[in-house]
């Protein structure tokens, strides 16, 4: 088994930004470089489940087709 030393710390790729973040327990906002990065992408992530699909067909364009038949 080999271990890294700890005198390098390993370096990850921020999902936000792209830039270097270090993944160490000293950068509480692993794996993003910054508190701004990880606001950010929980902010993407909010604004996606807020948007609902809108191309459904209203009830009563079915209903009325129904009646027909
Ligand atoms: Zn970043």
């Amino acid at each position: 088994m080999m271990t890294p030393k700890n005198s390098e710390p390993k370096i990850v790729t921020c999902p936000s930004c792209g830039g270097d973040s270090v993944y160490a327990p000293t950068n509480a906002f692993r794996p993003f470089c910054s508190q701004r990065c990880k606001n950010m992408d929980l902010g993407a992530w909010a604004s996606e489940s807020f948007r609902l699909p809108t191309d459904a067909p209203p009830d009563d364009l079915v209903f009325g087709d129904a009646k027909l038949q």
